[in-house]
C-alpha cells in the first residue's frame, strides 16, 4: 500500500480522535464528517504539525516518515483560506518552497512563472494575493503546493469558501492536476456530494472515529440518515 496511517490519535477535553487508514497510489480519498469530528486534526497528524502518540505509524511510498519533520515528508497541504503570503508577489509565493530548499530567487521566479501557466495563471506573476479572486488565490495555493512535487497532497476543505459554480470548476481542476502531477490525495470536506465527485474512496468520520469507509461507488445515502448527521 502506498500510504499507511496507523493510530493517528489525539485527545482533547471534548473528543478522543483515533483513526487508521490506507490509500492506494494515485487515488483521491475524501474524509467526510460534521464540523468538530476531527478531520483537520487527522490531517495535522499526517503532515506532522501535531505531536504523535507513541503507537502512531505513517508510511509513505515505502518510507517510514513517522518521526520526520513536516518539511521532509514530501507531503503538501492546501487549506480553505489558501494562506498565501500577502506581502509576496504571486510568483514569489509559488517559488517560496524552491527558494527555501536552496534555489536562487531569480531562477525560482522563472520556474514559478512557467509553472503558473498550467493553472491558468499566466500573467499573474507580479500580482499580490489581495488583488486575486477566491478562485485565483486557491489556484495559486495549489501551484505553490504542487511545485514541490509532493507524493501526498492534503486538502482541508479547499473549496468551502467558494461559491457553487467555482467549486465545481476547482474540483475538476484538482482532478486534472492529480493526473498531471501524479500525486495521491486526501481531501477533507463536509460535503458528501463533493466527496463523491472527486474521490475514489470515502472515509466517514464521527466523533473522532471512522464510522464507515469504502469505495465512493459503494457509498449509500442511507448512511447519512438518523445518527450520522453531516449538516453543520
Ligand atoms: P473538524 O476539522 O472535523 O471540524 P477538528 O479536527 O478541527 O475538527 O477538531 C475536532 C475537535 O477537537 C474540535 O471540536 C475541538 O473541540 C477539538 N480541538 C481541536 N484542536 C484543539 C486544540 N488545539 N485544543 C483543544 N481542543 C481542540
Ligand atoms: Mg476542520
Amino acid at each position: 500500500m502506498y500510504f499507511i496511517a496507523e493510530n493517528l490519535r489525539e485527545k482533547f477535553d471534548n473528543i478522543s480522535i483515533d483513526v487508521s487508514f490506507e490509500c492506494e497510489k494515485g487515488t483521491m480519498t475524501s474524509i467526510v464528517g460534521a464540523s468538530g469530528s476531527g478531520k483537520s486534526t487527522v490531517l495535522r497528524l499526517i503532515c506532522g504539525l501535531d505531536k504523535p502518540e507513541p503507537a502512531q505509524k505513517i508510511i509513505l511510498d515505502g518510507i517510514d516518515i513517522t518521526g520526520e519533520k513536516p518539511a521532509k515528508r514530501k507531503i503538501g497541504m492546501v487549506f480553505q483560506n489558501h494562506s498565501l503570503f500577502n506581502h509576496l508577489r504571486v510568483d514569489d509565493n509559488v517559488a517560496y518552497g524552491l527558494v527555501s530548499s536552496g534555489m536562487r530567487k531569480k531562477e525560482a521566479r522563472i520556474v514559478a512563472t512557467d509553472f503558473l501557466k498550467a493553472f491558468g495563471l499566466a500573467g499573474f506573476e507580479k500580482r499580490y494575493p489581495n488583488t486575486l479572486s477566491g478562485g485565483e488565490a486557491q489556484r495559486v495555493s495549489l501551484a505553490r503546493t504542487l511545485i514541490m512535487k509532493p507524493k501526498l497532497v492534503l486538502f482541508d476543505e479547499p473549496l468551502s469558501a467558494l461559491d457553487a459554480p467555482l467549486r465545481k470548476k476547482l474540483a475538476s481542476l484538482i482532478l486534472t492536476l492529480q493526473k498531471t502531477f501524479d500525486f495521491t490525495g486526501i481531501m477533507v470536506t463536509h460535503d458528501i456530494n463533493e466527496a463523491k465527485a472527486v474521490s475514489d474512496k470515502i472515509i466517514l468520520m464521527k466523533n473522532g472515529k471512522i464510522f464507515w469507509s469504502g469505495k465512493s461507488k459503494d457509498f449509500d445515502e442511507k448512511m447519512m440518515e438518523d445518527d450520522f448527521n453531516l449538516q453543520i
